[in-house]
């Protein structure tokens, strides 16, 4: 499990700060020349590769239809409400009791400003979005063996990391260590550059001042007419602040991906998905589970039986097929296509995460620690928590993203129950906000290794394997072609999926009309 767990936590790592590093290639709403008629597509799963697909090819004049497993569209594009029942793999059964109009998305909830065809859906369907606040100044970084277990400041860990790097570097340079490297005018740069980026002093140090505490933060805040006067407040020390790893989160609000301007629909992640599963409702058949895919010249045979038990398996023909069932359940379906397809199918991990919803009595991480939205990190197992966007600064209660696991707690979360799950991140979380222990009402826990539709929550595809397998992975093999997130180099996103869909759905579309 911990080799495993390395090699994937390894991946996630280096696909979060190079693979990811990439702007979507949309370039705006596709247009396909009219279909042959009577042409029909048979579409395999309703997750946002499905869904796009599907709306796309009916808008062409296709006759389309779509299997789908779950008795609700949007796939891993899920939203968690009050009254929402899950069973997990394993049989067990939660039900989420939120309070209405409240909610959490144990899926995606960030969509980057550079996923261009996802904001283009979501604004060609009339889906309102809202800001995302990845970096919140006011959240918290925490470190359960450093500064006593106390939690940080963001504002204060990265003023501080900052202000203490440049004192340092500046009296290596003042010191002519530099000279080899830099010409004296350069030097002189540097420390004029040094002394702005870190806040120093005249003399080249950081120190409790009024310019370091404008950044990091007041003692006591510049109040009006008799009210206590501001005092400045004393930087973190420089060892602790190194000892504490704490700065190992500071370069994840800078990645591509987490940097503004990221968006959330409104209401819930589901929105943009239930806005495209609208247009085309009557195409799709749920609780439809995917057993066989087999093909001839003539057509695709896919077998599918009720995802409950109820009633006899069904047949369903078509002209073409386009798949986008996770490869972690594809590869335990029987499927008729070439070797080299069926290998890459076989061959790609799926990485593990666990997300916890809680609900609280109230809002207490806006009304005593003045934390609206964002993200505080921690070394503990919950690894994040995250705070609402929607509903700021209003009265009553509210859901924390309570966990958001990933590596070796993944696994060791997901082999808890769900109680046991939500009990943990409860008692961790106490650590980091006291309230817990006073506020908290209930929850509900998604580990996506559980999770009867995906088996997994993104295909976590090492260098070797996509290099090897890729490429026939995204063929169109006879009448049967794949899409989904797999499928893509923006794997783990919305965005991957939407852009396989309009590859494979472009491609097909030429096959077909040359065929
Ligand atoms: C924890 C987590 C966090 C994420 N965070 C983000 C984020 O912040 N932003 C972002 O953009 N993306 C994020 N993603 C990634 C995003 O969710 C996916 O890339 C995207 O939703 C995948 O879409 P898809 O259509 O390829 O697959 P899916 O959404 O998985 O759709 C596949 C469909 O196939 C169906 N299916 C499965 N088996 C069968 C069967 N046998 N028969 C019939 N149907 C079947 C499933 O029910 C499902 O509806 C996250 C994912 C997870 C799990």
């Amino acid at each position: 499990m911990i080799g495993q767990t390395a090699g994937a936590g390894a991946m996630y790592q280096a696909m979060s700060t190079l693979g990811f590093a990439q702007e979507s290639d949309y370039s705006g709403p596709i247009k396909l020349t009219a279909a042959p008629r009577d042409t029909s597509v048979l579409i395999l799963g309703a997750g946002m590769a499905g869904l796009v697909a599907a709306y796309e090819l009916q808008r062409a004049g296709y006759k389309v239809k779509v299997l789908e497993y779950n008795h609700r569209a949007g796939g891993r594009s899920w939203t968690l409400r009050g009254g929402d029942e899950y069973t997990e793999l394993g049989g067990s059964r939660q039900k989420c009791e939120f309070d209405p109009g409240l909610y959490i998305n144990p899926g995606p909830w960030r969509i980057p400003y550079h996923h261009h065809a996802m904001l283009d859906y979501a604004k060609r369907l009339k889906v309102p979005l809202e800001a995302f606040n990845q970096l919140n100044y006011n959240a918290y970084l925490h470190s359960s063996k450093a500064f006593g277990g106390k939690p940080q400041r963001f504002r204060e860990v990265r003023s501080d990391y900052q202000g203490h790097i440049a004192e340092l570097l500046s009296k290596a340079a003042n010191q002519g260590r530099l000279d080899g490297e830099l010409t004296p005018e350069d030097r002189d740069r540097l420390l004029e550059s040094l002394r702005a980026w870190g806040v120093l002093d005249q003399q080249f140090r950081y120190r409790a001042s009024e310019a370091t505490s404008v950044t990091r933060g007041f003692a006591v805040d510049p109040g009006g007419g008799l009210m206590r006067r501001p005092e400045f407040s004393t930087p973190l020390d420089a060892n602790e602040l190194m000892r504490s790893r704490l700065w190992q989160y500071l370069v994840n609000f800078h990645e591509y991906e987490m940097s503004p301007a990221l968006f959330q629909p409104v209401g819930g992640m589901d929105r943009i998905a239930n806005a495209l599963y609208r247009e085309i409702a009557p195409l799709v058949q749920f609780d439809a589970k995917v057993v066989k895919i087999d093909q001839d010249e003539r057509g695709v045979t896919v077998n599918h039986v009720d995802a409950h038990g109820r009633g006899a398996p069904t047949q369903t023909k078509a002209d073409w097929c386009i798949c986008t069932i996770p490869l972690s359940i594809l590869s335990e379906i029987e499927i008729k296509v070439g070797d080299a397809m069926l290998a890459a199918i076989q061959a790609v991990p799926y990485e593990a995460s666990v997300k916890v919803g809680l609900q609280f009595k109230r809002r207490f991480w806006e009304e005593d620690e003045r934390i609206y939205g964002g993200i505080s990190f921690t070394d503990l197992p919950i690894q994040q928590i995250g705070y609402p966007m929607a509903g700021m600064n209003q009265p009553g209660k509210g859901v924390l993203l309570g966990a958001y696991v990933w590596g070796t707690n993944a696994y060791e979360f997901t082999a808890m129950t769900p109680e046991q799950r939500v009990r943990k991140a409860v008692e961790f979380g106490a650590q980091i906000h006291p309230q817990y222990a006073t506020e908290f009402e209930n929850g509900i826990a998604v580990a996506w290794h559980r999770s009867p539709f995906t088996q997994g929550c993104f295909a976590n595809w090492p260098d070797d394997v996509r290099e090897k397998h890729y490429n026939d992975l995204c063929q169109i093999d006879g009448r049967i072609a794949l899409a989904g997130e797999h499928a893509s180099y923006l794997p783990a996103w919305q965005e991957g999926a939407v852009l396989s869909a309009l590859d494979t759905i472009q491609r097909m579309h030429q096959r077909i009309a040359t065929a």
